[in-house]
């Protein structure tokens, strides 16, 4: 098999400062506001999903960012207080795998001093250990990737040979410290567990979790992504409405990336990320903190923008506020929007090392 390269973020420029941001409200040449940030706390994870950082290339040899590049837990603490300065109010914590980050409630308890929500996605093998402590941070809720409930695809999905079992344990323990409602997220790969999908629905159906399916994203340049592999969620909708009626339900707040369906029997509801198929790029409010502290206005970027230097130089909480400000000021992708076989080959960077 060609060895395929997983695209290394590029050396910052040279910098000149940013024009002083005047406050009112922050938006982008497209008139949205920034209202998320999603921190990669580290690139590392345990598992090797084959959607998403694949074995063959996230081998004994890829070079993982070595520890004095990624931003420690005060810089990080400090960046996203000057975010919510600027309107973010809701911050998930992610990777790579955010659990695997040596004490990351501490992390947790330094940003539960901000004016957010803070929230934290994970593959959940390490989530029964953590989970008390998270909430006693102030974590206040998780979402787990789980991607079938046949053990055996599940393994072969992680490809780290975990079982099921262990992450349901850790969903139950979530909730029973107090970080649900749980959002189960599971990403539908066609032919590798879309039989799942029905079963899926039925497992969290009437627990008051909330099972989202995900489609297949051509998210990095290491996953050999093709359109024929995705799922359309108006398909995911009709399978399990063909089993147990459903009917949509209004979003919860403005730029919800889920749509939500919800079940005529009253066992709750379901989402769905529809990104191939019914993209939401014009209502997209988040922005993304790298694990080595650089900016990305869009999951598929090709290039971000270098905060870490600026942040290290010995900047103030004005100049990071300025930089931030004309980053988001500037944005313009709609990626999802403009999405074709062709752009689909682009050189993007890598999810582990974003943030999902
Ligand atoms: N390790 C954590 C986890 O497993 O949830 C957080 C990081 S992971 C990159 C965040 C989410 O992105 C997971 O729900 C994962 O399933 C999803 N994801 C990764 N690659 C994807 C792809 N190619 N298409 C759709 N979703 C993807």
């Amino acid at each position: 098999m060609k060895k395929v390269i997983a695209l290394q973020p590029a050396a910052p420029a040279t910098r000149r400062a940013a024009p002083a941001f005047r406050g009112g409200p922050l938006a982008d040449t497209r008139g949205r506001a920034m209202r998320d940030l999603r921190i990669s706390v580290t690139d590392r994870c345990n598992f090797r999903c084959v959607y998403c950082m694949p074995r063959e290339v996230f081998d004994s040899n890829y070079r993982f960012l070595r520890h004095e590049d990624i931003l420690s837990f005060e810089e990080i603490a400090r960046l996203a207080g000057v975010f919510v300065g600027l309107g973010v109010s809701k911050i998930r914590l992610t990777g790579g795998e955010p659990l695997v980050r040596r004490n990351v409630d501490r992390l947790v308890e330094m940003l539960a001093e901000l004016d957010a929500e803070i929230t934290l996605t994970t593959n959940g093998s390490l989530l029964a250990k953590q989970a008390a402590a998270l909430k006693k941070a102030g974590l206040d809720r998780v979402t787990v990737s789980l991607d079938s409930l046949d053990d055996a695809t599940f393994r072969k999905m992680n490809d780290a040979d975990f079982p099921v079992a262990k992450v349901i344990e850790g969903i139950e323990t979530a909730a029973a410290a107090g970080l649900g409602p749980v959002k189960v997220n599971m990403v539908v790969k066609r032919g590798v567990n879309d039989h799942s999908i029905v079963q899926m629905a039925e497992r969290w159906r009437g627990t008051g979790h909330i099972i989202r399916f995900i489609e297949y994203m051509d998210v990095g340049s290491t996953n050999g992504w093709k359109m024929d592999d995705v799922i359309p969620s108006a398909e995911v909708v009709r399978r399990i409405g063909a089993r147990w009626p459903l009917e949509p339900v209004d979003p919860n707040y403005a730029g919800e990336v889920a749509e939500r369906w919800r079940y005529l029997d009253g066992a709750g509801e379901i989402g769905v990320i529809s990104s191939v198929t019914q993209a939401f790029c014009s209502s997209c409010t988040r922005m993304r903190l790298s694990t080595e502290g650089a900016l990305y206005t869009c999951l598929f970027a090709q290039t971000g923008h270098d905060l870490k230097t600026l942040l290290r130089s010995g900047a103030s909480d004005d100049e990071l506020r300025n930089e931030i400000a004309a980053v988001w000021q500037r944005r313009a992708d709609r990626y999802s929007e403009i999405r074709t076989a062709e752009t689909a080959k682009n050189k993007k960077v890598e999810m582990s090392y974003i943030g999902g």
